[in-house]
């Protein structure tokens, strides 16, 4: 995977990295079909480049200055991790990638986003969801009012198949989320974060998606939750095919199941390499897994810590 991040502090541990670069061949894809999607990945080995973020710059309100020169590759039928701090700029990324940032006052002043080989930095958000990039937002915004099985219908607004087809996916959703399958007729609202989380994923596939932009799914939830969520992640990518790009902070589920992972500091890429790379990397065990050689750090450890990141000397 070639890398165009251009800042220095970027450009040491990256080099470090150089040499594991993500290939589809060595992710064990199986073959598997999705009610009809055009799901050319699933089973079929590739290192082809689905998404590439180059170089971006991102500002908010004209001033702001988040995102300092991101770039990054999603390859297809890959789970690609985006890690970070409160406020590293990953859901800027995201949001940067699915054109959700007008909404927010924020622009991309510099650099491209290219997937499938066309430019799609200057394209509204629906033309995007029609071309299979969705963004499941922080936060699981469901329809409150709507019931589980109505909301996951809001997903399939854009498609132009018939009801049958749709009808086949909504199936094909819950045997994926069985708990959605039982609250289907339950009100959004009154479901557990949980169920809503599940929710706002399985709306997400209703719309077909070839990329899922997926923001902080563990967020707020219990940790047994986050693993049933995150063992679906990695099934649908598997089975399914679905490229996913996940924004997390919590980097030990995330790493579990990403074939490649990129650390943001500051609207910067600190450190990227595969994610079986980077869940051994000492800085990383230390300041993103709590873990170091001497084991876990007690939060009275972590107060007094002082030795810099390395990728920071
Ligand atoms: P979190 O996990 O808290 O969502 P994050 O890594 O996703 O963090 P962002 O939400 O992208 O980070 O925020 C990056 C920086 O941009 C933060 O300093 C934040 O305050 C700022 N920011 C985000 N949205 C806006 C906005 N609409 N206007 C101005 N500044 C913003």
């Amino acid at each position: 995977m070639q890398r165009k991040t251009t800042s220095r502090r970027a450009t040491a541990p990256l080099k470090a990295h150089s040499k594991c670069g993500l290939r589809i061949a060595d992710c064990g894809i199986r073959s598997g079909s999705f009610a009809g999607y055009p799901l050319r990945l699933a089973g079929v080995k590739t290192d082809k480049t689905l998404l590439s973020v180059n170089n971006i710059e991102v500002i908010y309100d004209h001033v702001i200055l988040v995102l300092k020169g991101i770039s990054l590759e999603v390859p297809e039928g890959g789970i690609v991790s985006l890690l970070g701090a409160n406020g590293a700029g990953k859901t800027t990324t995201l949001k940067a990638i699915s054109s959700l940032l007008h909404a927010e006052r924020g622009e991309i002043t510099k650099g491209s986003i290219v997937y499938r080989n066309a430019r799609i930095d200057r394209l509204d958000p629906s033309t995007l969801v029609k071309r299979g990039v969705i963004q499941v937002m922080e936060g699981r915004h469901a329809f409150g009012h709507l019931t589980c099985e109505e909301n996951l219908l809001t997903g399939a607004y854009t498609r132009q198949d018939s009801r049958v087809a749709i009808q086949r996916d909504l199936e094909m959703v819950y045997s994926y989320f069985p708990r959605l399958a039982e609250r289907r007729h339950a009100k959004a609202g009154y479901v557990s974060g949980g169920e809503q989380q599940m929710l706002v994923i399985g709306r997400a596939l209703m719309a077909k998606p070839q990329l899922i932009l997926l923001d902080e799914p563990s967020m707020g939830l219990a940790p047994q939750l986050v693993k049933e969520i995150f063992d679906i992640v990695w099934r649908l990518n598997k089975e399914e095919g679905v490229s996913f790009l996940i924004a997390e902070q919590n980097a030990t589920v995330a790493l579990r199941i990403a074939d490649y992972g990129y650390i943001l500091e500051n609207g910067r890429v600190v450190l990227d390499g595969r994610g079986a790379t980077l869940r051994e990397n000492e800085d990383v065990k230390e300041f993103y897994l709590g873990l170091s050689t001497a084991g876990r750090r007690s939060y009275r450890d972590v107060k007094h810590y002082r030795r810099r990141k390395r990728w920071l000397a």
